[in-house]
This record gives structure tokens, sequence and C-alpha cells, in this order.
């Protein structure tokens, strides 16, 4: 999806700055990096900077000298620039859907919907901004007075994936700001044009300079450098696994506080309670909306045994209702995945799976035709006679497949749900009580769903994994003051 363009062949589409001290301006490395659109390759979105440590270091340098002015503001003030910010966003909301949907692939109605979220969150923590954020505590001395406040922790580094380019980027932002800190913004490369226009709704809304930072590049050239920044106090990630733990064991080591959400390999259990209509189109509707590439996607789905047959007959006839297309067209239902690499992630899952001896029931390749030629399409793909110790059992695959499995029991299929090291989110279909709640109980999982998709949850409520998927803070809601400030418990005394 990234290349190095050939500036002296191509007629430029807009290039793209990093947004420092309030100022746009170019890289001092003089690089960009290309953005394409994934359903057909031949359209160069536009160009963003490909930054180093440098450009960090001066995104830093404005967050830090800014601080003190902006922590010293009333929650008040500073939510009165999250309404300009929110209304600016809201003017912009179908410019931005559709950069999303150019940028990374996803459908223009699910680019839109995600967008007009960005909008309800500024506005949601503009109001959090205005809650009490202390308590007094009844000390032991009667001329004492003992209490707790909430100070900011200082420059916040927040680093973000691709697939949900806006939604992703402003619960960090958002929270953080409102709450008194500083930001320096290092969006994935991929969705580098979104989160340019992002920030500057935030730029045009008048937010003073320092307060809000963008820096694009690599994960290694720029990601890494924030991370390793003395003067970054905070770091709050969400994306892959492997790169969470790296970011985390070095944001650790020099002190900083470290928020991270990472990947899932989400179960959904169908036992003969469900309405089997409901849940194959819920299930199907969790794996592969967004073409599969949401951390929350459902990616295993545990039936069992007496309503194995009944229930996969009718999966297989929602998926291959699945309109596949360019994103932008209004029909379609899944768009491309994001990129190249993606792709063969992907295809090489599902490989994988084949070797390892489950039965693909269906999908399984790229689909055939000239509107796919250009494109990083893959079809639905459903597998069956999957044990639990297959790769595609274990690993997230980011992708539109689904691997079925059978239980005798829920206890059985719980166990199965389980036995991952990943714990984000897991639904149940089932209209029994009692099943409901020893699933409740017994799910290892931070989002619970029951007769619903597994998928994220809406914003005023927390967010976030258990096991490997989380480093176990909360995001959204009420539950995000945990990170984004530190409680200072004071005594006085006349
Ligand atoms: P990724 O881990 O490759 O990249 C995420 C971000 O980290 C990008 O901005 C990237 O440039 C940066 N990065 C990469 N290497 C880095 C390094 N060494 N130091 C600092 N920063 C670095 O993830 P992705 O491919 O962009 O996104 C997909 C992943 O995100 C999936 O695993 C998915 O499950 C996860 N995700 C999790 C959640 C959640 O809330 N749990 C939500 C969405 C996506």
């Amino acid at each position: 999806m990234i290349d190095q363009p050939d500036l002296e062949q191509e007629k430029l589409p807009t290039t793209y700055l990093n947004y420092i001290d309030g100022v746009w301006q170019a890289s001092g490395t003089g690089r960009l990096l290309r953005n394409v659109n994934p359903a057909d390759t031949r359209e160069t979105v536009g160009f963003v900077q490909e930054s180093d440590a440098e450009d960090v270091n001066a995104a830093v340098r404005a967050a830090k000298q800014t601080f003190g002015a902006w922590k010293r503001l009333s929650g008040m003030q500073r939510a009165a620039y999250l309404i300009k910010a929110a209304d600016l966003l809201d003017e912009r909301k179908a410019d931005i859907a559709q950069t999303m949907t150019r940028e990374m692939g996803k459908t223009y109605a699910e680019a839109f919907a995600e967008t007009a979220r960005g909008t309800a969150i500024l506005r949601y923590y503009a109001g959090e901004g205005l809650r009490k954020t202390g308590d007094v505590i009844p000390s032991g001395e009667s001329t004492n007075l003992l209490f707790t406040t909430r100070v900011p922790l200082g420059v916040v580094g927040v680093i973000t994936p691709w697939n949900f380019p806006v939604a992703i980027p402003l619960w960090k932002l958002v929270p953080a700001l409102v709450y008194g800190n500083t930001v320096v913004l290092k969006p994935a490369a991929e969705t580098g044009i979104t989160a340019a226009k992002i920030v500057e709704a935030f730029a045009d809304a008048g937010f003073p300079p320092g307060v809000i930072n963008m820096v694009t590049g690599s994960g290694t050239g720029v990601g890494q450098a924030l991370v390793e920044h003395p003067d970054v106090q905070a770091i709050t990630f969400t994306g892959s696994n492997n790169v969470g733990k790296r970011i985390g064991i070095s944001a650790l080591s020099r002190g900083a506080k470290v928020q991270l959400e990472m990947g899932g390999k989400n179960p959904v259990i169908v036992t003969e309670h469900a309405d089997l209509d409901q849940a194959a189109e819920l299930t199907i509707a969790g794996a592969m909306r967004s073409t599969g590439q949401k951390c929350t996607a459902t990616s295993r789905v545990i039936v069992l045994s007496r309503i194995y047959e009944p229930f996969l007959e009718r999966l297989v006839e929602r998926i291959k209702r699945i309109k596949i297309g360019n994103g932008m067209d209004a029909d379609t239902w899944m768009g491309p995945l994001a990129g190249k690499a993606q792709l063969e992630r992907v295809l090489g899952f599902i490989q994988k799976g084949k070797e390892e001896g489950a039965r693909l029931l269906i999908g399984g390749g790229q689909p055939q035709g000239e509107c796919f030629a250009n494109g990083y399409f893959v079809e639905p793909t459903l597998f069956d006679e999957v044990r639990s110790e297959m790769t595609i059992a274990q690993e997230e695959i980011f992708g539109p497949v689904l691997v079925l499995m059978k239980a005798d029991t829920l206890k059985e299929a719980i166990q199965l749900a389980n036995d991952v090291r990943f714990g984000l989110s897991a639904s149940l279909f089932s209209k029994n009580l009692s099943e409901t709640m020893i699933f409740i109980q017994e799910i290892e999982a931070g989002l619970v769903r029951i007769n619903g998709e597994s998928a994220g949850v809406e914003l005023q409520a927390p967010f976030g994994g258990m096991k490997q998927s989380s480093s176990h803070s909360r995001e959204q809601g009420q539950a995000a003051i945990e990170f984004f400030t530190a409680v200072k418990t004071v005594t006085m005394s006349g």
C-alpha cells in the first residue's frame, strides 16, 4: 500500500504535512510515503511525510513547552475547544469518510458511521471534562483535610493502527486533551491522510500551538522515537500484539506510563437455545464487516453439536450473499483488505489452515473478475473440522476468515473459547438465562456480548481486553481518566 513515489514521473496528488507547534510542516527527511487505494492500486490517494526522530523531537518539544499553560486552563475552557472541533468534524464527515474508504478500503457506510462516532466522542468528553475528579476522605485527625485531586501527566504519545483511523485516535486524543495533557499523535502511515484531516479539524478549532501535534512515518522511524523519548510521560498504543509487547517493555523500562490495546481471537458460541437465523446473521457481520479487520472481529464460532448442521447451512447461505467490491459503491457489503501485506498475511493463514488439515468450506482465494484485478480483495472464507491447536484457531488472522468448531456441551464450548492467549471480545447466542449467566461468569474476555455480534461497545462504556489482548487498563467512557491522569493525595493541617 505504501511505497516510495517517483516524484519525477508522478503528477502529484495532495501531499500532507506534519503538524508541529501549530504549523503544518514538511519533515526534515524530505521523504514521502505514497498511499494508494486498496480497491484499485492505480489510484494514488496522496502522500504523507516519512518523518524521523528529529521531527518527533520537535513535536515533543512543542508539546512540553505548552503543557503548563494548557493544564492551567479549566476543564470548561478545554471542553469549549472540543466542541468547536466536533462541529468542524461534523461538517467535514463526508469528506473524511470518503478519504478513509479510499485509503484503507472499508465501506463508505462504515467509514461514515465511524466518523460520526468521532464527533460523538468529542462531545462526550466535553461533558466528562466538567466532572469532579477527586474525593474528600474522612481523616483520623479532626483538624486535617484529606483529599485527592487528579492531575494531567504531561506529554502523551498516541500510537494508532490503520483499521479504525478516526475512532481510535480520537478515543485516545480527546480524553488526553480534556484532562489537561498535550499530545503527539503518530498514526499508522497507511491512514496518515485521514489522520491529517482529523488534526486539521483540531487546528481549525483554534487549539493553542503545541497542544496537539502529529508526525507521520514508520513504526521504527517515528513510533520508536516517541516511545523512547524521555519527555513523553505516557504512551497509549493500539495495534498488534508483537509491537505492543515491545513498546510496553521499552516505555516501562524508562518509567513511562503505558496503555496497550492489542489483538484478539474472538469466539462466538451458539447453543440450541439460540435463534439460529439471528446467530448466523450476526456471526457473519462480526466476522466479515470491515473485511474482518477489527480487533473485536469474530474469528471462531463454536457450535453445539445438536444444531451444527442447521447452523452451518445458514452460515453458508449468508456468506454466499456477501457482495464484495469497492467500498465507495453503494451496494458493496465488504471492501478489500487494507494493503498488500494484509492480503499476503490472510492468504498465508488460509494456506496454513489447509496444510494443517482443516476443511475449507467456502472461499479461500481472491475473487475473480476485472473489478478485482487491481485491488487487495479476498473471498469471505469458512473452515470447519478445525482443532483448537491449529494455527487458524490460535492466531489473529485479521481478515474475513471464520473457523467453525463443534462442542457437545456449553462447558466444553467455553473451554474451547478460552483456549487462546487473547481475551478481547466474545459473544453467546442463547435465549436461556442459565446458559447466559454461566457464559458471563466463565468467559475470558473484556467485552462480553449476549445475542449480538462480537464488536466494540458504545463510547460511554469501558473498552479493553483480558489476557494478552491488553495491558488491562480501560479506554472510553469514564474509565479513560484512570490512564490520562495521576492521583495526588493531599493532607492539609492548619
Ligand atoms: P501495528 O502493531 O503494526 O501498528 C500499530 C501502530 O504502531 C502503527 O502506527 C505503527 O506504525 C506503530 N508501530 C509499529 N512498530 C512500532 C515500533 N517498533 N515502535 C513504535 N510504534 C510502532 O498494527 P496495525 O497493523 O496497524 O493494526 C492491526 C492490529 O491492531 C491488529 O493486531 C488488531 O487486533 C490491533 N487492534 C487492536 C484494537 C484494540 O483496541 N484492542 C483495535 C484496533 C486494532
